[in-house]
């Protein structure tokens, strides 16, 4: 069966051979094992079902979330001369009536459906009359409360499945999946351990970076001046921030659009089509962008926040690059991002345990910011490649600055952060620490306390960059909305007790990268 699989592959699709991981799933599920197949985005999933579905007898049925994309691919296979529909909610009833009884005289190879619609009973009644030898799950992390994508819909596959008369093979597909996910896939569509097939979810091309303690907006600007005219995403963490960017980017005459979900259908359309063809070299967009898009020049994604976790991060930045050329991932890291995000799960209605599970994943995220080792390999090991290798080419692995221990200058600003009772910001601290002579200093009389002016050989600039690697490496927490103070945290009380030291990497790059921002 495997050399009509491969004949297949050639006569439909035009390719000389499988990729890896494809040839495995296949084998599996021609020999009618229920699998999982994880692979990372661009590897290659939809021909994992395509191909056995014209060597199985009877329909596959393919359910997707995406419905964008589901018309997308039906009429890419139709072009290549295989027969198939899809029944989502675009559709008429009379439409969908008539596909469904085209269904069952047998008319397509491949159906796709909306999981949406496995909440109709009439619907699941319906199936029961269609003949189906495969059930393909696109995207199957969505039937996990672990995935950060949770779809209640694809609850009901199981008892889908159960109620069909035939027993068809299941096939999971995704590609991100941490292990407890996996685990949920497996158990939820009865598929053993043994039977998932991953390939890891390394993606070679692409290149990690984490910025911190840079003027974002500067940054962003110069980046794209020197990038003029690729394709790119930079993704925002809320609509105003997506306009005020928008309005800032087409003001210099860069050629950006804009996609969030307060856009009226027709505008948000027209953007997303205008940046797959090519019109608008970037778009800024909220996380509402991408699900479905396969665009497969662009070779940046930019987040200009910190996403909320690493399964976000890494499908959102997994968008650069689907096409194999090297391609750029960065995150504009600030630790005000993470409060923001912080804020989000403390206010939402989630019931306790699953706040903690996402303030969990969130200080993961804030790990995978700081850590200086190597990104990829903390990405991989995220999602359970425990032997992961470091990648060789993120910013962590050619950076080849020296780290210094910078562990008595730490404890000078946190000192006398305490000494001025945790109750000024970062200017102030600064000043004070560079023994700036001005007014507030002598109101409060700061300039008889011990540590002022102790670090008086830098500038309160360089002080002040100084405070936001302590705050990003969390021994400084910065609390209140609009005139944040700074506070110490555990880790801070730590340094100062000399129970632990700071190390810092030099930071040339970045004060090279703020150097000019007058585009
Ligand atoms: P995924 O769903 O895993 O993100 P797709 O199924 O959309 O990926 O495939 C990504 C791209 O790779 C598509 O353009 C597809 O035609 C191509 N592709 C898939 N399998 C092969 C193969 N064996 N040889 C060459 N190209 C392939």
């Amino acid at each position: 069966m495997l050399e009509q699989a491969r004949q297949y592959l050639k006569q439909y699709f035009g390719y000389d051979s499988f990729r890896s991981g494809q040839e495995a799933i296949i084998q599996s599920v021609l020999n009618g094992t229920n699998t999982a197949g994880i692979m990372p985005t661009g590897g290659g999933k939809s021909l994992c079902y395509q191909i056995p579905a014209l060597i199985f007898p009877a329909v596959t049925l393919v359910i997707s979330p995406l419905i964008s994309l589901m018309k997308d691919q039906v009429d890419t296979l139709l072009q290549n001369g295989i027969p198939a529909a899809f029944l989502n909610s675009s559709l008429s009833a009379q439409e969908a009536d008539k596909r469904m009884g085209d269904a069952k005289k047998g008319a397509y190879k491949l159906l796709y459906i909306a999981p949406e619609r496995l909440e109709n009973r009439f619907f699941l009644e319906s199936l029961k009359e269609l003949d189906i030898s495969l059930v393909a799950i696109d995207e199957a992390h969505c039937i996990s409360q672990w995935g950060h994508d949770f779809r209640p819909s694809y609850l009901k596959i199981q008892a889908l499945v159960d109620r069909l008369p035939s027993k068809p093979v299941i096939l999971g597909l995704t590609a991100t999946a941490t292990t407890a996910v996996q685990h949920d896939i497996c158990r939820s569509l009865g598929i053993s351990g043994d039977d998932v097939v991953s390939t890891g979810f390394s993606r070679d091309n692409l290149f990690f970076s984490v910025v911190k303690g840079t003027n974002k907006s500067t940054y962003l600007k110069n980046y794209l001046a020197r990038n003029n005219n690729e394709s790119g995403i930079i993704y925002a963490a809320t609509r105003k921030e997506v306009d005020s960017l928008y309005t800032l980017l087409t003001k210099k005459g860069i050629k950006a659009g804009r996609y969030h979900a307060g856009m009226n259908e027709t505008d948000r359309s027209m953007q997303q089509d205008a940046f797959l063809q090519d019109d608008l070299a970037v778009m800024v967009a909220t996380n509402a962008f991408g699900m479905g898009i396969d665009k497969s020049n662009v070779r940046f994604v930019i987040h200009y926040q910190t996403p909320k976790n690493m399964e976000s991060y890494y499908q959102e930045a997994g968008r650069a690059g689907r096409d194999g050329l090297q391609s750029e991932c960065i995150l504009l890291y600030s630790p005000q991002d993470l409060q923001i995000q912080r804020f989000l799960i403390d206010q939402s209605d989630s019931p306790e345990s699953r706040k903690e599970q996402e303030l969990k994943k969130l200080n993961l995220m804030k790990d995978f910011c700081h850590t200086e080792g190597c990104l990829q390999a903390f990405i991989l090991k995220y999602f359970g490649q425990a032997d992961a290798d470091d990648c060789g080419h993120c910013e962590n692995c050619l950076d080849e600055r020296a780290s210094h221990d910078v562990t008595v200058e730490a404890q000078m600003v946190l000192s006398c952060i305490v000494r001025m009772g945790e109750r000024f910001g970062k200017t102030l601290v600064s000043q004070v620490l560079a023994g700036s002579k001005n007014k507030k200093i002598e109101d409060f009389g700061f300039q008889k306390m011990t540590t002022y002016g102790i670090m008086r050989q830098q500038s309160a600039k360089s002080i002040a960059d100084f405070i936001d690697f302590l705050t990003a490496r969390e021994y400084i927490e910065m609390s209140g909305g609009q005139f944040p103070v700074l506070k110490i945290t555990q880790e801070g009380k730590n340094v100062l007790i000399g129970k632990e030291n700071v190390l810092r990497r030099e930071t040339i790059t970045i004060q090279a990268m703020v150097e000019d921002d007058t585009l």
